[in-house]
């Protein structure tokens, strides 16, 4: 293996890919380009800063199975990739400056969003570029970048409806460019200079997310067969949990393993007309896929929002109970509300919960229990393997009806109800709580009525009460503010 005087240094974050990925695309390009360059990509694991921002252990986990899988991908391809374990952000500073000093030329990056994120990048930068190398960062989280979807007035949209809209008439003016997967020229040993810098490899995973297949080809398979045989009853089926009718791709495009240029341009080539039909499975997946991307756009316009700050000021003054065994059971799925339980179990159990059931028990931990949404966004972030700062602010602030676009306060989910039209045969329910099998499909819903099965428990609080203090709570600081 050769050993090359100049370095295209490509730093993997959030687009653990090797296909439609800009900054490895065009670092090999440029490798290629020069017979003394070579392309090293590298990986820095920050398990302390990950621990800092909530990150789940299965999401953790998930990352470190795919950067290990991905060095092996890579190698085929002829690009080494130095997998390292670090702790914080601040280590990544130090490892590049390293890197620098060890024939780096540019470095190539996507980049990333959120606060911390962004101030990390800045000074290193700064760092590089006072150092004389070339630092170019591509805007691929989105495929319509945040900026580039405003009003007349060049503002932000702060509702979804009219965001949509825009980004579908841009989507048709233009193609939507997926970049192919790069290969150099030649594989050089990244070991040596591992060595000679001190460096630590990434250590493996504790296969907490081994349910989740990390080879990239299949994940894109999965990506072609959900379009192909899927999609066309996705408006049908997406809000029922105990069917397979959404696409389970959210783990990967939350670690960029799947970009979502991937996924719109897959939708286009399989579904062809049916994207044009407002209440067709693809258009309504497309949409689902806008949300990702509305989210985004809105965190980057209000940073302040990472600083756990509601969208609607006024909502800031709720005072919310401050009852941590409520929220302890809340957390243990032992509210007494069986699709509630059975939701918070799936989360527990598996690292993901369906979207209807997210909706199901935001609503239920805010207005029924009256406790801070911050919390449940805090708890869903420590598990789920999917686990994003936008999607996951603006879904909660979206239940709590704090946020941009927000459900009336006065639109509470009533979760029996719910269960009942969303599980109406109580199968998602009989999976996570087989105690409550032996139940008639009407009992089950709301099992209180006679008395409590035993191995269950009661109810935590009464949804009709619960709902009149909630509106109280709401209508406290509503009225504060005319
Ligand atoms: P599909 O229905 O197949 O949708 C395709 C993709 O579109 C998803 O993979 C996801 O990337 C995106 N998407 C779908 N719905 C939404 C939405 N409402 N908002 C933003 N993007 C969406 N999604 C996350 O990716 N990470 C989170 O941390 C997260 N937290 C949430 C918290 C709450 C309280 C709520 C109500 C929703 C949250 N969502 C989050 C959105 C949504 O629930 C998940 O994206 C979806 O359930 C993932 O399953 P899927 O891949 O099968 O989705």
């Amino acid at each position: 293996m050769a050993k090359k005087n100049q370095l295209h240094v490509v730093w993997l974050r959030n687009d653990l890919r090797s296909y439609d990925n800009a900054a490895l695309y065009y670092a090999a390009t440029a490798a290629n380009d020069n017979a003394d360059s070579a392309v090293l990509a590298v990986y820095i694991a920050t398990p302390k800063t990950w621990q800092q921002h909530q990150m789940a252990p299965r999401k953790q986990d998930l990352i470190r199975r795919r950067v290990l899988q991905m060095q092996t991908e890579l190698a085929r391809q002829n690009i080494a990739l130095l997998a390292l374990e670090a702790e914080t952000y601040q280590d990544c500073s130090t490892i590049l400056a390293g890197l620098a000093q060890a024939g780096m030329v540019t470095l190539y990056g996507q980049t990333e969003y959120e606060l911390r994120e962004q101030q990390r990048d800045k000074v290193i930068t700064k760092q590089l570029q006072d150092d004389g190398i070339t630092v170019n960062w591509y805007d691929r989280l989105c495929v319509m970048p945040p900026g580039s979807i405003v009003t007349q007035n060049g503002d932000t949209y702060k509702v979804f409806t009219p965001f949509k809209k825009t980004w579908l008439s841009r989507l048709y003016e233009q193609e939507i460019r997926c970049f192919p997967r790069p290969k150099a020229t030649e594989l050089i040993d990244a070991e040596p200079l591992a060595k000679q810098l001190g460096l630590s490899a990434i250590r493996a995973g504790d296969g907490s997310s081994a349910d989740w297949p990390v080879a990239e080809q299949q994940v894109l398979d999965k990506l072609r067969n959900f379009c192909q045989q899927q999609v066309a009853d996705y408006n049908e089926q997406r809000d029922f949990p105990a069917l397979d009718g959404t696409s389970r791709l959210s783990a990967y495009l939350a670690c960029g393993v799947l970009s979502a240029q991937q996924c719109v341009n897959r939708l286009q080539l399989e579904a062809g007309a049916a994207l044009e039909q407002e209440k067709s499975g693809a258009s309504v997946w497309l949409s689902e896929l806008i949300w990702r991307e509305f989210y985004k756009h809105i965190l980057v316009a209000y940073p302040d929002l990472i600083k756990h700050k509601p969208f609607q000021a006024d909502t800031a003054a709720i005072r919310w109970r401050d009852d941590k065994s409520m929220f302890k059971a809340w957390c243990e799925g032992k509210t007494g509300y069986p699709i509630v339980d059975a939701a918070m179990r799936q989360l527990n159990q598996t690292g993901w919960m369906h979207n209807r059931l997210r909706m199901i028990t935001a609503s239920f931990l805010v207005k029924d229990l009256q406790i801070d949404w911050r919390w449940g966004e805090q708890y869903f972030m420590s598990q789920l393997i999917d686990g994003e700062f936008a999607a996951n602010n603006g879904g909660w602030q979206w239940a709590a009806s704090t946020g941009t676009d927000a459900a009336p306060y006065f639109r509470i989910f009533n979760p029996v109800t719910q269960s009942e039209r969303f599980d109406p045969d109580a199968e998602f329910i009989k999976k996570y709580i087989p105690e409550l099998a032996r139940l008639t499909d009407k009992e089950i819903h709301w099992p209180h009525r006679k008395t409590t099965p035993s191995g269950y428990w009661p109810a935590i609080v009464d949804h009709s009460e619960a709902r009149k203090l909630t509106l109280e709570l709401f209508s406290e600081v509503k009225k504060s503010d005319e």
